[in-house]
């Protein structure tokens, strides 16, 4: 064991409850490095309660000082990106420049929120009626709360806590218990930086720690993002406590390749956005639908890269994919590509024989895979996969590659290759997908533009960070003021009828 995880509340570490605690491993060599407190509803409860008290005087300080303390953090950010990178790396085994990369998209919705003074501008009118003005001010909700996924442990909670903090709330960060330490890291950072204790808090849990913050009644807002099923029900059950609710769920991401695609191009990102990062990203290709003519030529350059790839571990500068996170998520991971063979797919290439270099045998393993002739009512097609599988599915032309992506009932990413502008319009114009890539494999938005699914991939309206994001965590108010000179009274005296303009 090298290390013990706990919680962060109102600005210094705290433990407990004794004796529920979670294992925490290095996935690429399959041993326990350490352990995490899991959070019951004291502990949640604490933290809430460190946050409702952080609230007034956070939501009363200047945005000219909200905004200098933003930039401190910023640089504290960029000067520890390293070190955030490589705690990320251990606990989830991504390799180490993926990392890095994570750490830099999480550290542009810093910069976005660095903004803040100029996205919380209402509006006014002056002169509604005579001599009456009208204006609408953006406030903060009070606590919020953050529920993370294990993929992204830094940068999934900073599309959440820079937008939410900017304008006036304070945070409850709950993230994955299977790598939790980066983001006591920010919140070191976030005290170094000067944020007064209270205004960002982290509790470390499971289950007990989510429902605890879903049923407290002084949590105004949860923002969620994880699997469906449990987008789904964080979804009801913060609403049903009568909270604002964001829940970003799973995903099954196609690429169409029509056969005037530029064909290297669509190989090698097939290659980067299915195997990046293990596949363990929502905005991972799991489908590749590829137009029969081309299906054989594309599979084959496909199939050339892919036996290239270095599988090792993720702090090996060797390394281009990493292990999975879990034995248990490995075990799933390969469980898919026997189910699809068994439903009638083709084992292309096989990811269990890959050579690992320089892998502990009892790491995480699997390495990348490819299952060609995959049909829409296989397991291995309508499940989200989350691991380092692409299944190819051949098609008959374009019309049926967007009936099979608007019919499938996740729409997160998706993207086309071709050459064809019209093709490319027509695809934009008709895909039920959030976030479209026209000859771009993973298509994440920039932080200035919000991050979201549709259908099963997103419940609620609003989607991450940009103004979306702002729009989530601010309410408005409007006011209708007048003022009139003393003495001037506006004419008229009692009136019981509707209110009128003139
Ligand atoms: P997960 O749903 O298992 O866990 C997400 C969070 O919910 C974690 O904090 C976890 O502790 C908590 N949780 C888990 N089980 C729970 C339960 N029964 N009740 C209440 N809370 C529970 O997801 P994961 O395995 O950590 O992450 C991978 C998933 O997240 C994939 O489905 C992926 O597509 C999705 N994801 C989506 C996006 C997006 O933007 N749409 C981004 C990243 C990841």
């Amino acid at each position: 064991m090298s290390e013990h995880v706990t919680h962060w509340i109102g600005g210094r570490a705290h433990e407990g409850p004794a004796g529920r605690t979670g294992d925490i491993y290095n996935p690429a060599s399959g041993q326990v490095t350490g352990t995490v407190d899991l959070a019951g509803p004291d502990e949640v409860g604490a933290a809430v309660a460190a946050a409702a008290a952080a609230f007034p005087g956070w939501r009363d300080t200047s945005l000219s000082r909200r905004v200098q303390t933003l930039f401190r953090f910023r640089e504290l950010l960029r000067a520890n990106s390293d070190r955030l990178a490589a705690l990320v790396s251990a606990e989830h085994g991504k390799v180490l420049s993926d990392a890095r990369g994570e750490v830099a998209r999480g550290l542009e919705v810093v910069d976005f929120a660095c903004g803040i003074p100029h996205l919380l501008k209402g509006g006014y009118s002056e002169n509604v009626s005579t001599g009456v003005d009208s204006y609408s001010i953006l406030q903060p909700l009070g606590v919020v709360s953050g529920i993370t996924p294990f993929n992204f442990p830094a940068m999934v909670p900073m599309w959440m806590f820079p937008v939410a903090i900017a304008c006036g709330n304070t945070f409850v960060l709950k993230p994955s218990e299977k790598d939790p330490s980066a983001s006591l890291l920010l919140a070191e950072l976030w005290a170094e930086a000067g944020l007064p204790d209270g205004v960002f808090n982290v509790v470390h849990g499971d289950r007990e720690a989510v429902d605890a913050l879903l049923e407290h009644p002084d949590v105004a807002a949860v923002s969620f993002v994880g699997s469906t099923p449990i987008a789904g029900y964080v979804y009801r059950t913060a609403a049903e406590h009568g909270k604002r609710v964001q829940a970003l769920g799973g995903a099954k991401n196609h690429m169409v390749v029509l056969p005037d695609a530029d064909l290297d191009l669509a190989a090698d990102s097939a290659v980067s956005a299915g195997f990046g990062s293990a596949g363990e990203r929502c905005m991972a290709i799991s489908a590749v639908a590829v137009v029969e003519s081309v299906a054989d030529d594309l599979l084959e350059r496909i199939r050339e890269r892919v036996a290239r790839l270095r599988v090792g571990p993720g702090d090996d500068d060797r390394s281009e994919m990493g292990p999975l996170v879990t034995r248990e998520h490995r075990d799933r991971v390969a469980s898919y590509l026997e189910s699809g063979v068994r439903e009638g797919a083709t084992l292309a290439v096989d990811g269990r024989i890959h050579p690992v270099l320089g892998g502990a045998p009892e790491g995480f393993w699997l390495g990348p895979s490819v299952l060609d002739h995959v049909g829409p009512r296989m397991s291995c097609y309508r499940e989200e996969i989350f691991g380092p599988v692409l299944s190819m599915v051949r098609v008959g032309d374009y019309d049926e590659a967007v009936r099979l992506v608007n019919d499938n009932p996740y729409g997160n990413g998706t993207a086309i290759f071709t050459n064809d502008g019209g093709a490319a319009r027509r695809f934009q114009n008709e895909i039920e997908v959030g976030m479209v890539g026209i000859n771009v494999p993973v298509p994440v938005p920039m932080a200035y533009y919000s991050f979201g699914g549709w259908k099963q991939s997103l419940f609620g309206d609003s989607h991450a960070h940009g103004t979306e994001g702002v729009h989530f965590y601010t309410r408005t108010k409007t006011v209708t003021a007048r003022w009139t000179d003393p003495g001037k009274r506006p004419e008229g005296g009692v009136n019981l009828g509707f209110p009128t303009n003139g």
